[in-house]
């Protein structure tokens, strides 16, 4: 089957599964997956499935990424913070349906690999950060949309802080290894928040602070030591 052929394949499983905006739909047809997923996991670029970027970490399956986005509300004026850079497959997505994507990674590497996908696809309108991102990004606050693409125990209250009224979070909450669940908080113009529950999810943690300088090097195309799949 031709990558051509996968893509609609995967593009048709997402509108089965709910995905009707078709914004999102065009932006996972035109971003080009296999460029975020390691050599070893090329022939797996189009399955819904999550895949190892290293570091024990993943590249989340295209439809937890295709929900997230659509229950974002993106819109080409707004301003969008990401936590969770990962391979950088999720900003790139959003980067097509929002004005201006900040997005902040913990792991150096992770975010340099991520930010030259974006300098090789030309996606000119995503700006890197190596940091934790419980602490948001406050020099470029508020944010119409914030996505953490890691899960937390508990809303990271700084992050609701930096959203603008009318502004909505998309998050999962809950620990590793038990149900967690996909939120989507909306700020009120008086600055009250909504809550929903968009339904049950697994992603990596949300994990406080940077890694040491030093790390072990990541085998080339390898899952790392502790690899999972998870999101
Ligand atoms: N959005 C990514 C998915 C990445 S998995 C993609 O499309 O590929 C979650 C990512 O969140 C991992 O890369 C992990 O290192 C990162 N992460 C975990 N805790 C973090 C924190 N406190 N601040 C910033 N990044 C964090």
């Amino acid at each position: 089957m031709t990558v051509e052929a996968r893509k609609i394949r995967l593009v048709m499983e997402l509108r089965r599964t709910g995905i009707n905006d078709t914004h999102v739909l065009s932006a996972i047809e035109r971003i080009p997956r296999e460029a975020f997923v390691p050599q070893a996991f090329q022939d797996q670029a189009y399955e819904n499935r999550a895949l190892p970027i290293g570091f024990g970490q993943t590249l989340s399956q295209p439809g937890v990424v295709a929900n997230m986005t659509q229950a974002l509300k993106a819109d080409r004026r707004l301003k969008v913070l990401e936590i969770g850079t990962g391979s950088g497959y999720q900003a790139a997505i959003l980067s097509r349906l929002c004005r201006r994507l900040y997005t902040i990674e913990r792991y150096r590497d992770l975010s340099r690999d991520a930010e030259a996908r974006f300098h090789e696809l030309r996606l000119h309108n995503i700006t890197t950060r190596v940091g934790d991102g419980h602490k948001g990004w406050p020099e470029q606050a508020p944010f119409s949309r914030i996505v953490v693409t890691a899960a937390a125990n508990e809303v990271p209250g700084t992050l609701v802080d930096q959203l603008s009224p009318g502004g909505i979070l998309v998050l999962p909450v809950g620990q590793t290894g038990r149900e967690q669940i996909l939120l989507r908080l909306t700020r009120g113009e008086d600055g009250e928040i909504f809550e929903e529950h968009l339904g049950g999810v697994r992603f990596v943690p949300l994990v406080a602070g940077v890694p040491a300088v030093v790390e072990l090097r990541r085998v080339a195309g390898g899952a790392g030591p502790q690899g999972r799949t998870l999101a």
